[in-house]
């Protein structure tokens, strides 16, 4: 059946371009209804780490792209690799080289001077006289003519003539196997049929083919999604404020929000901008993937999470919402349900940590007053209307928004003033601040005893 793969590189966190090429290559298998493998490719030993991998199936899991094979690590396949070179060797597709890099080295310079291809002279390519005792790598028997195409998905056909490759080096001189080899294997043996990957890749692309054609495999498609770059136009980065998905997260962000953002950047389906997770599947194609790089953008990110956070069940929200809280020390057991504040909060803010963040007022008494407000709204003294309105809420039969309204609307009328007279430094009293949704629904969410200790403490 048709399958897809993720290869990332344990070596830091599941980035942006590294989510979008996980996505892209999920929802292919997904709307094939096909396999998922995620592979991790952790030979470079010293740069690899446990918590690297741990970070990026944290970020696929909060993503919700799951895998159906896997993980498989690269490290635990030494022996079968071994076994793969082995056979190349025995069919004549591979060669002990015994150069050593100083030689290699001077038949680089050598091409420099004359302007030829920069690559490795086959001076051991046809020798069966192998020395003892001598160090080697063993480097693959490229075709000499004839050429490579890619027929790529996103790119359409690639020719690369065989002239330009270098026999490349399968195994080190400590028998260890280089990225191109093992990434074949891999493919090869996990039946891989579509290879997504980011257009970085696509140097490597004829070797693998060539490789697999040596081994007598079917070659997988190919897509090269094109880079993401940051708004410098350079490709994106640590620099750019790109950092790992769970930093989305933790800055406030759906995931189903950062899932159709990521999905649009570099794809499109008309002029449709949100994709719920059903029509993503149904939808996406990989022919339609733009064929040049696209440019991150943070204020569309933001555009998508608000999108989000107003329309999804706002008990879905709750719960991401909770997650905000909780990191802010803010403890909801006591207070109004969240979904309430979702429902309220929604179309305020940018992102889930600001709405935790403008909402403490719900669960937590506050010793100080938000000076600019204070400046504005309370000063000089008003006690008149706080007074006025304090005693009018005290003696609501219900604590409702209607009712408190009304207290606020008749503290005005008494007191000949407009509601904002009111209602502004009634809204400090009670919330700290001068920014808060509508004020009837926001006191209605508070206690009412809590609502009047406020009044008395701003009065003071
Ligand atoms: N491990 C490679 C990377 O993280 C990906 C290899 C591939 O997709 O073929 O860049």
């Amino acid at each position: 059946s048709l399958t897809t793969r993720f290869a990332p590189s344990p070596t830091g966190y599941l980035h942006v371009g590294g989510a979008r090429t996980a996505l892209y290559s999920w929802l292919y298998a997904k709307k094939n209804g096909g396999d998922f493998v995620l592979r991790i490719e952790d030979t470079d030993l010293e740069r690899s780490s446990q918590a690297s991998v741990d970070a990026i199936m944290d970020g696929m899991n909060w993503l919700n792209l799951e895998w159906t094979h896997g993980p498989y690590f690269q490290t635990q396949r030494f022996d079968r690799y071994k076994e793969v070179i082995e056979q190349l060797l025995a069919s004549g597709n591979a060669y002990r080289c015994y150069s050593t890099s100083d030689e290699v080295e001077a038949m680089r310079e050598q091409a420099r001077e004359t302007g030829a291809k920069e690559k490795y002279n086959g001076l051991w390519r046809d020798r069966t006289d192998y020395p003892t005792d001598k160090p080697y790598v063993i480097r693959f028997k490229n075709p000499l003519d004839g050429e490579v195409v890619i027929k790529d998905m996103v790119k359409g056909d690639i020719t690369i003539a065989n002239e330009e490759l270098d026999d490349l080096i399968l195994a080190r001189s400590d028998g260890t196997p280089t990225y191109n080899l093992t990434v074949v294997v891999d493919d090869w043996d996990m039946k891989i049929t579509h290879v997504v990957r980011g257009d970085d890749h696509i140097s490597n692309t004829p070797k693998q083919i060539n490789i697999l054609l040596a081994l007598g495999a079917t070659l997988p498609e190919y897509a090269h999604i094109p880079m993401i770059l940051g708004d410098d136009g350079k490709r994106l980065s640590k620099r750019h404020g790109a950092v790992g998905v769970m930093q989305y997260r933790d800055d406030g962000y759906l995931p189903e929000a950062l899932l159709n953002y990521l999905v649009r950047l570099g794809w499109s389906h008309g002029d449709k901008e949100i994709f719920s997770r059903e029509e993503m599947i149904e939808l996406f194609d990989l022919k339609d993937c733009n064929r040049a790089a696209s440019g991150f953008n943070t204020d569309k990110l933001i555009w998508v999470n608000q999108h989000y956070m107003k329309t999804m069940e706002p008990s879905y929200v709750a719960k991401h919402l909770a997650w905000h809280m909780n990191e802010q020390g803010i403890n909801i057991e006591k207070g109004p349900a969240l979904e309430k504040i979702v429902k309220i909060q929604a179309d305020r803010v940018k992102t889930l940590k600001e709405m935790a963040q403008i909402s403490r007022y719900f669960y937590e008494d506050f010793s100080e007053l938000e000076a600019s407000a204070v400046k504005k709204h309370l000063r000089p003294v008003v006690k008149e209307p706080l007074i006025l309105v304090k005693a009018k809420l005290a003696a609501l039969s219900e604590w409702s928004p209607e009712l408190i309204h009304a207290a606020i609307n008749d503290t005005a009328t008494e007191l000949e003033v407009g509601m904002g007279k009111v209602g502004m430094p009634l809204r400090v009293a009670a919330t700290g601040g001068g920014n808060s949704p509508s004020l009837d629904v926001t006191l209605a969410l508070l206690d009412k005893d809590k609502v009047l200790a406020r009044i008395d403490h701003a009065i003071e």
